[in-house]
């Protein structure tokens, strides 16, 4: 159900949508507005994680989700809500987790299951565990070599601003397991993908290649993963051995969904501005920064821009389901709309902190609105590159159609800090940067919903259809 607007909020609405002097703000004063008085989406953000919570993909939570956001943009006024159901294959984590380290040091660590991992036997498997430093030195193992044994895999990630290390790191638990279980290994610990110093483990899914079939596969949190570092020095050559037990599964096909909506454009026969954000979490985490905040600030951005006024292009929203578990909505939605272009793409799936760089990817081929947007966000400190936008997960659609992208890169310093794990929660958004989202959002999206040529080429667009010439 949708939260009784407080008086506080209901107040700041009616603030931001009194029009100057009896008119329609202009979208440069609504941008600025925004950055002071924005409570849309912290409203959304707030609201989802308080009375929704953990929303696992595929299951009855991210259901519940989805019903909750299109309550939500109802009550705000959007146009064309839906769900757009599909079918996904579904893993759910299970109620057990438990790692102890047996010899030569016997100590309990804490652990969670990835996404995609198998269940031990009841009771548990216990094994030497043979420490890879790298998820290269882990390739480098010969074929066999890790058979009956747990695979440990350090690969340590380090913060940065633009969230690089990412994919220095990632791939330990994205492909780690599958590559331990090929060469024989019965399960994988690996160290959690993070870079906080919380015992919380950083869960997420991971993967095994065709052919080989799913191990025992867990994430441990950073200090328990150092402390197990640490007993490998001081074994002195004893065998380290590890007792694992973990009981999730996958329960086969279950309906997801997209939940989709517009602001409708004066011309809605023109290509929509496409906003992506995605709806599920991991059930270990309410979501609030991964990825409650994205949809908060899109759906603020959209609201605030026909506030302005009625954009020429319509803008869909896409809050897309399942995408932690492996795209499954990103990729839905691009089968059921692949042949209704789509003008940009834009998406916000990185927290809640400043957003301090826009990148499009046609900064070479339409010149003037690559600088025309770059000068329109200088004033909220974002600056520019000569980097190429690659879109984030849930635009697999404007990708297939080789279509315009933008990339507000927000800054990823603490994000994964808090990356699925149970930290993920709403006291760790900035009210102030936050708002400064919703702000450069709003500047961006204003500007290409009312686009009158080709975002990507800047070449003319068929002549406005009536309906256009009519306002
Ligand atoms: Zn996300």
């Amino acid at each position: 159900m949708n939260t009784p607007m407080t008086a506080l909020s209901a107040l700041s609405l009616a603030l931001l949508s009194a029009p100057a002097a009896g008119e329609a703000p202009t979208l440069e004063s609504q941008a600025d507005l925004a950055s002071t008085d924005d409570t849309l989406a912290w409203d959304f953000v707030e609201g989802i994680t308080t009375e929704v919570g953990p929303r696992q993909a595929g299951t009855e939570a991210e259901a519940r989700a989805r019903a909750w956001a299109m309550q939500w943009l109802m009550a705000k006024g959007f146009a064309n809500v839906a769900d757009e159901p599909f079918m996904m294959d579904t893993w759910v984590p299970g109620d057990i987790a438990r790692a102890r380290v047996t010899a030569p040091f016997a100590q309990d660590m804490v652990v969670l299951p990835l996404g995609n991992s198998a269940a031990t036997p009841v009771g548990g498997v216990e094994a030497e565990v043979v420490f890879f430093r790298t998820v290269d030195d882990l390739r480098a193992a010969p074929e066999g070599s890790l058979k009956g044994k747990i695979a440990y895999i350090s690969h340590q990630m380090r913060p940065a601003q633009d969230g690089s290390h990412y994919g220095f790191a990632g791939p330990a638990r994205w492909v780690g397991a599958g590559i331990a279980a090929s060469k024989g290994a019965i399960a994988t610990v690996i160290k959690s993908v993070g870079t906080d110093y919380h015992r919380n483990p950083h869960t997420g899914g991971t993967s095994f290649p065709e052919g080989v079939k799913p191990t025992p596969a867990g994430a441990l949190s950073l200090p328990d993963a150092e402390n197990l570092e640490r007993m490998f020095a001081r074994a002195g050559g004893r065998p380290v051995t590890m007792k694992i037990e973990m009981n999730p599964r996958q329960i086969g096909q279950t309906q997801s969904g997209n939940v989709v909506a517009e602001v409708v454009g004066r011309n809605p026969s023109l290509p929509p501005v496409l906003l992506a954000c995605h709806i599920d979490s991991w059930w270990n985490a309410p979501g609030a920064f991964d990825d409650g905040a994205g949809c908060g600030i899109i759906a603020a951005a959209a609201f605030h821009v026909k506030h302005s006024a009625q954009p020429l292009r319509t803008i869909r929203i896409l809050m897309a389901g399942a995408e932690e578990t492996g795209l499954w909505g990103s990729q839905a939605y691009s089968k059921a709309h692949l042949d209704e272009p789509v003008a940009v793409g834009i998406e916000s799936d990185f927290g809640a902190d400043r957003i301090w760089r826009f990148d499009s990817n046609f900064r070479e081929t339409n010149p003037a609105l690559h600088k025309r947007i770059a000068s329109a966000v200088a004033r909220f400190g974002v600056s520019t590159s000569n980097e190429v936008a690659t879109g984030g997960a849930d635009l697999n659609i404007v990708r297939d159609q080789k279509g315009a992208l933008v990339d507000l890169q927000q800054d990823g310093t603490r994000y994964f800090d808090l990356h699925h794990t149970p930290d993920d929660t709403l006291d760790k958004i900035d009210k102030a940067q936050l708002r400064q989202n919703v702000a450069v959002w709003t500047q961006v999206v204003g500007i290409l919903a009312n686009q009158e040529t080709a975002i990507l080429t800047g070449t003319p667009i068929p002549a406005a259809s009536p309906i256009m010439q009519a306002q």
